[in-house]
């Protein structure tokens, strides 16, 4: 389904274009209103959905927020002055990403119900050709902005398929299951599980709530902003970008204690007592403490999820779950938990990108191959053997203390840098150089050694199947901003437009 036509069709139906971004959540919407500034308009966004928002649009669940301050968390180059609380709550995080969608007139890029199944370079015309559930497209820019958070993890719990009850994860939470009165398993104690257990705590009948490792938690400081504010952001815009620069200085000084052991100690303090504040139950305390440094996994903030556990419809279950049987959950000391329903708040697919294999290189191997299990990329952008293609949110680009729209941002710069490149050289493709890259990813490797999360005593989604750290940028955001700043030429390889490269509806 399109909204609107952008580039030229071939006999085949095949459509061709300059740029195909894929994904329409907040990375994609960022290029595509950036690319609109730049005056390029020869793009398109394929989604899979049927509507904008990626994981702000599909994560609906009681309580879904976000755990960094709206004005920060949201794009420079498109400032909202209506949030209606410091942190602000799902539906409104989507109605902003709708509205810039609108306000930039991006409809027309958007076409729906497209699963992007497979991408393979050509070298001879210098193009992807971007296969879909429902068409074929060819681009010289491929700009994969298909999210770290999109996929949802079930976990493989034996028995699951036994269960007679009503299951589902919190990404795709089921409004239509009533939850009055029912007895509810929660599997995770994750960013997400703390969000929603006490918005259904007091719905259930009993709320069993599996926790293989206590999360870190500090106080959330959420509040509503007060009409004066809002009007005051409306018509002084420059009070708005004060406030973000204030918070943005604010969350690069919190970057410490992901470098520094004890400076993340120190932090435990005061997560310590907001735990003791609101348990008084030692032996529930005792459960709900973390054992490994604080910053190793998402430090979470709330001020509910600790109330919401001391209800006494609320058992904290820290044995191991070893099966599933029709009727309940089954853990490793053999007792069986009675449920009605079981909620994940497992996670996502963030180290194990399910494009991976379906995206194929000059040489024909696909990034899953190039990857190995680990993925790893030039500045988290782009990829040797990959020419032509950027990810937005790529390998690396992940933070623990701050915005990640702040990382998207410099990236976008980068692509555009790097598009702005290829004109000036009449460059018809681009990639890092392969030794650049290894370069870079080694240093990387070298500076994530020393941090919390790679050595403070967890196992979380940072680190994949092999172990290494291949989702965290391991400095603070300016950091990340002057190294992506402008492509550094040298450690790209420019190829000279072919005579048989066939462009879009216009030139690179
Ligand atoms: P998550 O942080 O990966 O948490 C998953 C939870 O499920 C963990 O408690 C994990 O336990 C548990 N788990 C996984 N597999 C299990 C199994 N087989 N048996 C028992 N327990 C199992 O997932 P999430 O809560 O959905 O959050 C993911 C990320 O999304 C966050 O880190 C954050 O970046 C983002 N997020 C952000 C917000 C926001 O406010 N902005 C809100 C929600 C999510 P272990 O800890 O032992 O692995």
């Amino acid at each position: 389904m399109t909204t609107g036509f952008i580039g030229t069709a071939e006999a085949t139906g095949t459509r061709r274009v300059r740029i195909v971004i894929v994904g329409g959540g907040f990375s994609g919407i960022g290029m595509a209103i950036r690319l609109r500034q730049q005056r390029i308009d020869d793009f398109v966004i394929l989604e899979r959905a049927t509507d904008v928002g990626g994981t702000w649009r599909d994560n609906s669940y009681p309580g879904c927020a976000c755990d960094v301050q709206s004005t920060l968390y949201s794009f420079s180059f498109a400032p909202n002055p209506e949030w209606s609380r410091v942190f602000s709550p799902q539906p409104e995080i989507w109605a902003y990403l709708r509205r810039c969608v609108a306000q930039h007139d991006l409809a027309k890029h958007f076409v729906f119900g497209e699963d992007v199944r497979g991408t393979a370079w050509n070298d001879d015309t210098q193009q992807w050709t971007v296969t879909t559930t429902a068409s074929q497209w060819r681009a010289s820019i491929l700009v994969m902005a298909n999210g770290p958070l999109s996929d949802p993890v079930l976990p493989t719990l034996p028995g699951l398929d036994t269960f007679t009850g009503h299951v589902f994860h919190s990404a795709r939470w089921d409004h239509a299951y009533d939850l009055r009165g029912k007895r509810v398993a929660v599997i995770g104690t994750g960013a997400s599980a703390i969000q929603f257990v006490p918005k259904i705590q007091p719905l259930v009948s009993q709320l069993s709530l599996f926790q293989r490792t206590p999360p870190w938690i500090m106080p959330r400081h959420d509040n509503a902003i007060p009409a004066w504010q809002k009007t005051l952001y409306r018509t002084v815009p420059a009070t708005q970008r004060a406030t973000r620069a204030a918070l943005y200085a604010m969350r690069e000084v919190m970057f410490l204690p992901f470098r520094h052991a004890a400076v993340a100690r120190l932090a435990q303090h005061g997560a310590l007592r907001h735990l003791r504040a609101q348990v008084s139950d030692p032996a529930l305390r005792a459960m709900l403490t973390p054992t490994y440094t604080l910053g190793c996994k998402r430090v979470l903030l709330s001020d509910d999820y600790y109330p919401a556990v001391t209800r006494p419809n609320v058992s904290v279950v820290t044995e191991a779950i070893a099966s599933v049987r029709a009727d309940g959950v089954v853990t490793a000391d053999g007792h069986t938990h009675a449920v009605d329903a079981i909620i994940f708040g497992t996670g996502f697919r963030a180290t194990d990108p399910p494009a991976a294999p379906f995206v194929f290189g000059r040489s024909g191997a696909s990034l899953a191959d190039t990857w190995r299990g680990s993925p790893s990329a030039y500045m988290g952008t782009t990829e040797a053997d990959f020419p032509n293609l950027f990810f937005l949110l790529g390998p690396n680009t992940g933070l623990g203390h701050s915005s990640v729209m702040l990382m998207v941002e410099a990236q976008i710069e980068h692509v555009l840098g790097v598009l702005a490149l290829m004109q000036q050289r009449d460059a018809g493709a681009i990639e890092p150089r392969a030794d650049a890259q290894s370069r870079y990813v080694s240093w990387l490797h070298e500076q994530l050694a020393a941090t919390v999360w790679n050595s403070g005593g967890c196992k979380s989604w940072y680190l994949d199947g092999t172990g290494r750290n291949s989702t965290l940028w391991p400095f603070t955001v300016t950091r990340f901003r002057k190294t992506v700043a402008r492509p550094i030429v040298a450690d790209y390889r420019l190829s000279p437009k072919r005579t048989t490269a066939v462009t879009g509806g216009s030139d690179v």
